[in-house]
């Protein structure tokens, strides 16, 4: 392993981490109004479930009055003189009875709030993943292409999933831990107001306490957050078919893993750092309220010396056996507090998400693809600028003017980088234009609604994407109600048909994580079946044969000439043997148009066109069957020709 090597990659984790430690919750404005907007939809459940609360917070009030009767009137009862008596046993049952009574109440009320509670709270972080996930939909290719994928995923699983106890505690936990609390103060006033004083006397510091310590964990959490999504981030990119591809043909296993550990550490680290946080203060407030009770007998002697006739035995044990109750409600509450804090950092990192305006999307007045005119594009003036390039670099595409016409064959070729693939994604608008405008159908793209212009596109891309599924459901993504006959049409008209019926499972086969159980070239084939079946008036061939071997080129040649008869076709090529026959070829240069015309004509023109043509004559492509392989097949293959 190369050490040097190995030190960089380790040096970049160290950047990714300290960025990890610097970063804050996002600040986003009126926090707390849009968390609580959330349960909108679940108020009635909010109120039953309140209720709920209040009944078993109403109920605890009373085995405490009970206990004091139970030894003041059932095992010490005093006689008219003030002499203690036997216990009053038929008493003594009675009351022992209610307490049972009132428990079991409580208990089949807990469980009842208990089920609502985990059903809202789950059901408004459900309604939370899905509207980030349904606005990530919208957000724009550029957003995609400039935030790595784990980044995002973490977002959707960490940050959610990180409110979610919050959001399935809080309500029953506030409110019934509120509830208990007033409860158990008002009984031990009614025990003895002076003892209640003491008792709370300590409440106003232990609040102040507990915001600082909730600032520092709302911190340390967004940090925590962050160092996950770099580790999802690292996941994601590693543990991929392309990422382990890419380790294991470098040999970068043991920096994969030693960077993986890197973030693993600083994970770690937050981790208890945010567990620790606050636990000398919940040690503290512990402390104090276990040591109440010897403070309470302390100065209840002093009362008594004093003549004070109000405490009785029943009352101190009843008053500390409500002080013992409290500690769990107000603990709980302080946690409650905290969770909140730290809570509202992973809700502003949601919420950052969610703000995200898409840079483009459907006009207020968009309107449908003029059907009459399906087939027409046109180029006035295009400039174009990715938007993370440096403004000082000439833009991606300048002043490209050109039109197509319905049922037309235009190519787009020249050299690698000159901005062909650009002019593909500008049209079915995947990114905006900087200047000038693309006519679809005669109306300009940014007034036509997005689902109508796509809804009339097909494109195969340079890498077809293909999911972890059948190769039926694969080529259903672009008709879900289409028929096994249509699917082994478009099979048929792709060239693929053969190789999937030559497997066990037929169109059954699951082709694996990005298609990777399949070779290159039945990948694209497949892509090509799945445009096929789109049957969309306007084609954009990105390179579409590129990972075909030239016999079967020649084959897929003939299948994406019978798809783009009476459609509009935009064909993106390197190699110009595909494109030969196109009614029109358009050569690019550094993003502007140097010529344009059929192969004759450009071939006539001896400019820059020609000259691709005689390189690519004279250079076989990798790869490639020899020449005199081809067997009469006129294609000639052509390598990629950097300026
Ligand atoms: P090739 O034949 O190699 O596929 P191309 O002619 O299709 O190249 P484009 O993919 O259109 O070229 O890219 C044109 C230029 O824009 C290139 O210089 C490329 O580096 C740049 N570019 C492409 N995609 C992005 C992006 N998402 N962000 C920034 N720059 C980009």
């Amino acid at each position: 392993m190369g050490g040097r090597a190995r030190a960089a990659r380790i040096s970049s984790g160290d950047v990714d981490a300290q960025k990890a430690i610097n970063a804050a919750a996002p600040k986003v404005p009126d926090l707390g109004k849009r968390i609580m907007a959330l349960f909108k939809p679940y108020t009635k459940a909010i109120i039953l479930m309140v209720i709920f609360v209040l009944i078993t917070a109403l109920i605890s009030v009373f085995p405490p009055l009970v206990t004091q009767r139970i030894f003041d009137e059932g095992l010490f009862p005093t006689g008219t003189t003030g002499v203690t008596l036997a216990p009053n046993m038929p008493h003594l049952l009675r009351l022992l009875g209610i307490m049972v009574l009132l428990l079991l109440f409580s208990n089949v009320i807990g469980i009842w709030q208990t089920w609502l509670t985990s059903k809202t709270g789950n059901r408004v972080m459900g309604d939370l993943r899905v509207k980030l996930f349904d606005h990530l939909q919208k957000m724009e290719l550029a957003f995609f292409t400039k935030t790595k994928t784990g980044v995002i995923q973490s977002r959707l699983a960490n940050d959610v999933g990180g409110v979610a106890t919050v959001l399935t505690n809080t309500v029953s936990s506030v409110v019934g831990n509120t509830v208990t609390v007033i409860a158990a103060a008002v009984t031990m006033l009614i025990l003895s107001w002076q003892l209640t004083l003491i008792a709370f006397l300590l409440m106003p510091i232990m609040v102040i306490v507990q915001r600082r310590v909730g600032t520092i964990r709302a911190r340390v959490a967004a940090q925590t957050q962050e160092s996950l999504s770099t580790m999802t981030a690292i996941t994601q990119e590693s543990l991929s078919v392309s990422g382990i591809l890419l380790a294991k043909s470098f040999g970068r296993a043991k920096d994969e893993s030693a960077r993986y550990s890197q973030e693993n550490d600083n994970q770690i680290a937050l981790q208890v750092k945010q567990m620790m946080t606050g636990q000398w203060f919940f040690a503290l407030v512990q402390v104090f309220v276990s040591l109440l009770p010897a403070l309470i007998y302390l100065l209840s002697g002093i009362f008594i010396q004093r003549g004070d006739t109000g405490i009785t035995a029943g009352t101190l044990v009843a008053f500390t056996t409500v002080q013992a109750r409290l500690l769990m409600p107000m603990m709980g509450l302080l946690r409650v507090a905290l969770d909140l804090q730290t809570s509202a950092a992973l809700f502003a990192r949601i919420f950052e998400y969610l703000d995200m305006v898409p840079s483009i999307q459907d006009a207020p007045n968009a309107h449908e693809v003029n059907k009459k005119r399906v087939g027409e594009i046109e180029f006035k003036n295009v400039d174009f600028r990715y938007p993370d390039a440096n403004e000082d670099e000439r833009p991606t595409l300048g002043n490209v003017s050109f039109t197509i016409k319905p049922g037309e064959f235009v190519a787009f070729v020249g050299p690698s980088g000159a901005g062909k693939t650009t002019v593909g994604y500008l049209i079915a608008r995947l990114h905006e234009v900087a200047s000038g405008r693309i006519l679809f159908a005669g109306d300009d793209v940014r007034e036509l609604s997005l689902q109508s212009l796509v809804d009339h596109i097909g494109i195969v891309s340079q890498q077809s994407y293909l999911f972890h599924d059948t190769i039926a459901a694969n080529l259903r993504y672009a008709k879900p109600d289409a028929t096994d006959e249509e699917l082994r049409i478009a099979c048929t008209k792709s060239n693929i048909l053969a190789t999937i019926d030559a497997m066990p499972e037929g169109m059954e086969t699951v082709v694996g994580e990005q298609g990777y159980r399949l070779s290159g070239g039945e990948r694209q084939r497949l892509a090509i079946a799945r445009v096929i079946l789109k049957d969309s008036p306007v084609l954009i061939l990105d390179e579409a044969t590129s990972a075909l071997d030239t016999v079967s080129e020649r084959i897929v040649q003939e299948a994406l000439d019978e798809a783009s008869k009476n459609r509009t076709t935009v064909a993106i090529a390197h190699r110009l043997s595909t494109v030969q026959s196109a009614d029109r070829i358009v050569v690019l240069k550094a993003g502007e148009i140097e010529e344009s015309g059929t192969h004759e004509e450009l071939l006539a023109l001896d400019g820059l066109y020609a000259q691709l043509y005689s390189q690519q004559e004279s250079e076989p492509h990798p790869g490639q069957l020899p020449k005199e392989a081809l067997q009469g097949h006129q294609s000639i293959p052509w390598q990629h020709v950097d300026e």
